[in-house]
């Protein structure tokens, strides 16, 4: 049997007698077009390594395994254990369960080579799971992600959107970040509440450092936790007027205005010594 004889994934969750749960923010793409475009827009190929976060029944990860790539998929819903080995039965040894919670796990060593992430993610733990692979120890090569459309705005937004914030800004400054698919509510089953959009990051190749990443953290969280005020008053605490002459930004603009260059300036100069 090879991928192509599984049955398809309605049948197989029918047959394990398996029901999405809401708590597991369980939200299903059965249709492999949709999962095979995915793969094909992640640009994975064979000999890559992917983690995909929540397999759950499947469809993405008999997608990207049908490009020839290995795929270590970590999923928190024990129940979908018995559907996925039958999957990994027919996958040549190319398909690793690791049954956990991926805030938890260690995917760098659970991937064990340098690895591709591509993961309709859970809302739930979404954001937090991107902020950990931008910033902590595991680094993906690239990351294919599918996030509620209003996430997806938020880490593409540009100065001046409704939704440029922190996100953006960390995001755009570690790695090239754009929306490559939009997809309705009804797409999924059971449909959520809202619409949904997948967004592709590649890492540039010359990131800050991470002292200034660090500090990048503490002036958007004070800039944009307070973004109708003045930068000169949210960023008191870290030198206010004088911190932002310093950076060359004007300490009358708000946060919103600030490009990624203004706020690295102004990441840069609270690391540096005021004049005296
Ligand atoms: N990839 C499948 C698809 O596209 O049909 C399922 C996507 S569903 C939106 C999210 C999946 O993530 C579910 O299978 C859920 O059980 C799993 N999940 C939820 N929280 C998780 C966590 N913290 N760690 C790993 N998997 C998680």
């Amino acid at each position: 049997m090879s991928l192509a004889d599984l049955p398809p994934l309605r049948e197989a969750l029918e047959r394990h007698d398996l029901m999405a749960r809401k708590s597991f923010g369980q939200h299903f793409l059965l249709d492999l077009n949709v999962t095979r475009k995915i793969a094909r827009l992640a640009q994975i190929g064979e000999g890559d390594t992917v983690v995909e976060v929540g397999p759950g029944p499947g469809g993405l990860t008999r997608a990207l395994l049908e490009t020839g790539a290995r795929v270590v998929a970590i999923e928190k819903d024990s129940r979908f254990l018995p559907l996925l080995a039958e999957v990994a039965e027919v996958a040549d040894g190319r398909l690793e369960l690791v049954e956990g919670d991926a805030l938890k796990v260690d995917a760098a060593q659970a991937a064990g080579a340098p690895a591709h992430v591509v993961s309709n993610l859970p809302y739930n733990v979404g954001t937090q799971l991107l902020i950990n692979w931008l910033t902590g120890p595991f680094r993906p090569l690239s990351m294919t992600l599918m996030f509620q459309k209003e996430v997806a705005d938020r880490i593409v937004a540009q100065p001046d959107d409704d939704a440029y914030g922190r996100l953006a800004v960390i995001s755009q400054t570690l790695c090239e970040a754009r929306t490559v698919m939009d997809l309705p509510a009804k797409a999924f089953t059971p449909p959520p509440k809202v619409a949904s959009a997948v967004v592709r990051l590649v890492p540039k190749a010359d990131p800050p450092p991470g002292d200034v990443v660090a500090a990048l953290e503490r002036v958007t969280a004070a800039a944009f936790g307070q973004r109708r005020k003045m930068l000169r008053s949210s960023l008191k605490a870290l030198g206010g007027a004088e911190l932002c002459e310093r950076a060359g930004v004007s300490p009358d603009a708000r946060a919103e205005v600030i490009d990624l260059a203004g706020f690295l300036d102004l990441a840069r100069a609270t690391l540096s010594t005021p004049a005296g």
